[in-house]
């Protein structure tokens, strides 16, 4: 069983995306040249797409706990049949998700179209023209008045979950922040940095084996954030190689052609990195076996690439270190407690590996008394119970900030000061 299916319902792009793959390929294609990385690009064919979706449900690959995102290496929106392949979806009350440039908007009707979309992310290169001239190729202020517009349709046409953008960090960007988020707080969409870095398996595996040509490693050198890669590769050096699990193994990826791919990094033109239509296979375990066992998988794991690819530093990573020595003055000399206890809290603990974790707090009292990742869990009233002021509080879930905030303050603790 599968909790999260990248489903690629367009394998074309509109974008001229120089770190992607797609992109590449396109501004390849227009320039005339032949490279390894055009490929069989095409839309799903609805009544295949069809097939995969029913054969998944009734061979328990995929169930209504599984969210099916909509994209991995094209636009999801230029699908001529975009609409009826939500409608269908919905009609079976299973999730999904989209990731979308924003240049060609696609607007719903009725109320409950959108009931199923779990998230809407909207991939942007910049906050300005001139950004946008850079990467993407489309004019900023259109993509702008989209992404306002494609809300308010979703909103209206039932879309309660989360809308994000997706902000892709360069160097010539970074002072462009700022304004992205203010755009996204106005419109209630959550903001999400991330460096930017290579996109695809081609490109990213050429660096880290120091073989991209001088013109793209100097490009490269001047727009992406290098040592946001090499920060990855330091801590996946001291990592013990044979045990890591790769997160993608816990998730499944299907090309437009219906073909099970190894991972969302790769696409059809890798021949190794397909294995057969998602309605050949015969049970869900042979997935893993197969790509445990592949060449793909060892390489990818030997050199760096699986944990850097999955691990992208985020805006907060960069934030965090920067304001990491701030803080420390601050912490000194009281016990540090994480609360929260999800997905948000393994990554904190990573951020705040440098200093001692005291425990875990969390709400939910099924979780108190436990462990996690080995230190104690315990209840905010053991919390408030500890001597006022020896102890600093971090607030460890995105999903809950402001009600953990609230209590915090409730309990007369004062944010930056005995609480982040
Ligand atoms: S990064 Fe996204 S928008 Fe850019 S070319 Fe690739 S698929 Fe298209
Ligand atoms: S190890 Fe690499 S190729 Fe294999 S699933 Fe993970 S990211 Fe993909």
């Amino acid at each position: 069983m599968f909790n999260k299916v990248f489903f690629e319902i367009s394998g074309i792009c509109n974008a001229k995306c120089k770190y992607c793959q797609t992109g590449r390929a396109n501004i390849e294609r227009l320039a005339g040249q032949k490279s390894p990385e055009i490929r069989q690009q095409q839309f799903v064919d609805l009544d295949e797409f069809k097939k995969s979706i029913e054969y998944m449900l009734a061979n328990n690959f995929i169930n209504s706990n599984t969210t099916i995102d909509l994209y991995s290496w094209g636009e999801p929106f230029l699908h001529p049949k975009f609409k009826e392949i939500i409608c269908y979806l919905s009609g079976l009350n299973l999730k999904f998700g989209l990731s979308t440039n924003a240049s060609k908007p696609i607007y719903f009707e009725n109320s409950n179209d959108l009931k199923y979309l779990t998230y809407i992310t909207f991939s942007m290169s910049g906050f300005s023209q001139e950004s946008y001239d850079k990467i993407h190729g489309f004019n900023f202020n259109k993509i702008k008045e989209n992404i306002i517009s494609i809300i308010e349709n979703f909103r209206q046409c039932g879309f309660t979950g989360s809308a994000i953008i997706s902000y892709h960090i360069y160097q010539f960007n970074l002072t462009e922040i700022q304004a992205a988020m203010e755009f996204a707080k106005k419109y209630d969409i959550k903001f999400k940095g991330y460096c930017a870095y290579f996109n695809g398996k081609n490109m990213f595996e050429k660096y880290l084996r120091n073989e991209l040509e001088y013109s793209e490693l100097k490009c490269a050198a001047t727009e992406l954030l290098l040592g946001s890669i090499e920060k990855r590769l330091t801590e996946f050096n001291k990592m013990d190689k044979n045990n890591y699990n790769c997160p993608q193994f816990n998730i499944l990826t299907i090309d437009e052609h219906c073909n099970v791919l190894i991972c969302c990094g790769y696409s059809d033109a890798f021949p190794n990195a397909v294995y057969k239509k998602i309605y050949n296979v015969n049970k869900v375990d042979e997935i893993n076996v197969w790509r445990k066992n592949s060449k793909e998988c060892k390489e990818c794991i030997n050199i760096g690439l699986a944990y850097a690819g999955n691990n992208v530093v985020l805006y907060e990573d960069v934030l965090y270190e920067s304001e990491f020595n701030k803080k420390l003055a601050i912490i000194e000399g009281r016990d540090v407690f994480l609360w929260g206890t999800g997905n948000d809290a393994d990554k904190c603990l990573k951020l705040w590996q440098k200093i001692k974790i005291s425990a875990f707090v969390d709400s939910n009292k099924d979780k108190q008394g436990c462990k996690f990742n080995g230190y104690d869990v315990i209840s905010p009233k053991e919390l408030f119970e500890k001597k006022f002021g020896s102890y600093f509080v971090i607030i460890a879930s995105t999903k809950y900030e402001k009600e953990i905030a609230d209590e915090l303050e409730r309990n007369g603790l004062v944010r930056e000061k005995d609480f982040i």
